[in-house]
Parts: structure tokens; sequence; C-alpha cells
């Protein structure tokens, strides 16, 4: 496993004042504001960039995902980050602190407007504090399992081991399907109000849906089990679709991850279907 240092912030893991506090908070009642959870967050994710083969800026997988979403920053008045993980699970989340992890395996098999459709959906989790309740439990779980400890001395640092299980708490989190649906809403808004291809939706949740039949991965078995079932949702998506004048059978375009300078000449994707 190979791990590029290359970050927007300082990579090295050091607990801010914000994330003290929401510990010591959270020992008492876990009381937990935005700003806790956005704090406790973003020491999770950076955690999780150690632990994980991150895409350095040269690499194709990157430069696409830059591509994509470098414009998508500030979406919506959230502050995003975006970072590609270089492993083969169909996989991608964001957190409370908006850091948007994607996942090599997802970019593999989707399109850029289905990747656009699937992470819209990932910062819709984020845009309606899902993501934030999601690292509240997890830490509530891992205070709770630290509690004894805790009250023997002060506080001063959570252990990167603990910050990994947060993290892979916020990755195993499961969302109810009320906030499954409004994520797929907000998705499909990202795509309308951005003027991309809102049919890409319908025709992602068709990929996951096809993929749920065989696959393996934790991700799907989440799909299955907390998503709506994916032909639903993608009848949903189409519905919105029809409803807004907008509906057209969606065909994937080709899906380049190579960088530029390997690859032959991309296609152009900027029809409009
Ligand atoms: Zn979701």
């Amino acid at each position: 496993m190979s791990i590029c240092g290359i970050s927007e912030s300082n990579a090295q893991i050091k607990l801010g004042d914000k994330a003290v506090g929401a510990l010591e908070k959270g020992v008492k009642g876990f009381t937990f504001s935005d700003e806790d959870a956005a704090a406790l967050s973003k020491e999770a994710v950076e955690q999780m960039d150690k632990e994980n083969p991150v895409a350095d800026a040269k690499d194709g997988y990157a430069i696409r995902l830059e591509r994509l979403f470098g414009k998508h920053k500030s979406e919506n008045g959230l502050n995003l980050n975006y970072k590609v993980y270089k492993v083969k699970d169909v996989n991608a989340f964001a957190t409370a602190d908006g850091s948007v992890r994607v996942f090599a395996g997802l970019m593999d098999i989707m399109d850029d407007n289905e990747l656009l459709a699937v992470i819209g959906h990932e910062i819709g989790h984020v845009a309606n504090h899902d993501s934030r309740d999601a690292v509240k439990a997890a830490y509530k779980k891992e205070a709770l399992l630290d509690a004894a400890a805790s009250q023997s001395g002060t506080i001063a640092t959570l252990s990167d081991s603990q910050l990994g299980k947060i993290g892979n708490a916020m990755l195993d989190s499961k969302h109810s399907r009320k906030q499954e649906t409004q994520a797929d809403e907000y998705s499909y808004e990202f795509m309308k109000r951005n003027g991309y291809d809102v049919n890409a939706v319908e025709s992602s949740f068709n990929i996951l849906a096809k993929m749920s039949e065989g696959a393996q991965s934790s991700f799907m078995a989440k799909m299955m089990s907390s998503h709506p079932d994916s032909k639903d949702r993608a009848e949903k998506s189409k519905k919105r679709a029809t409803k807004d004048g907008l509906y057209k059978a969606y065909v994937q375009q080709p899906i380049v991850n190579a960088a530029p300078a390997a690859a032959k000449k991309a296609p152009a994707k900027k029809k409009k279907k």
C-alpha cells in the first residue's frame, strides 16, 4: 500500500481544540455540535487517508475527479474536498467535514455523469446532516468503549487506532431509507441545477442494481440492506425526469481514467442527451 502525502491541509494527525472539546463533551453527555462533528470527521478522514492509497495529483483518476468536481468545492455553501482511493471497491463516501472520498472501483464502472450522480448523492448526505449524525453515532460508540480509560486522566488526544475505528464506523454507518431517498432527491437536483444530464441518476442506479445481483462488497451489501431497492430508485429518478420533461434513455459514455498524456484523446462528453 503506497501512501501519498499530497494534501491540501497539514497531513499530520493532530487533534484540534474542537475535537478535544468534542471528546470532553462527549464523555459527559454526548452533546455534539456541527463543528464538533466536522472536527472529528476531519481527524478520522485524515487517518483514513493515511491508511489508504490516495491517488496523487498526476494520477489519471485524481485528474478525472478534479475535472469533474473541481468546480463543486463550494457546492450549495458546503466546503468540500475530494480524493481518490486507489482500491478496487465500488464505493464512495462523504463525511461531516465535507471530505468526499471516491474509490477507483466506482470510477471504473461509472461514466462522468453517473459519477456526478453518485457523488451528488453523497454530498446530499452531508448537506442533510446525515454524515454528522453518523459520526456522532460512531464517536458515541468509541467514547463508550473508552469511557473507563477516559475517566482516569485528562484526554489530550485520540489515538490513531481510535480515529481509525471512528473512520471505519462512519464508512459502515447505515442511513435510514428516508435519508437515502432524500439524498437521491438531492442528487437529482444537483444534476439539474448544474445542467448535467439528470438521466444519469437512473443509469447509475441501474448499474448498481445489476451489480447487486452478484457482488459481494460491503458497499453493495449496504446498498441492498439500507438503501431502497436500486431498481425502485432508478424508477423514481426516471419519474422525476419525465415530470421535468427531461427524460431520455441514458447511454453510458466512454470511461477514461488514464491521465490525459497517456490517454488517446478523451472523447467529448458535453453532448446533451
Ligand atoms: Zn446513501
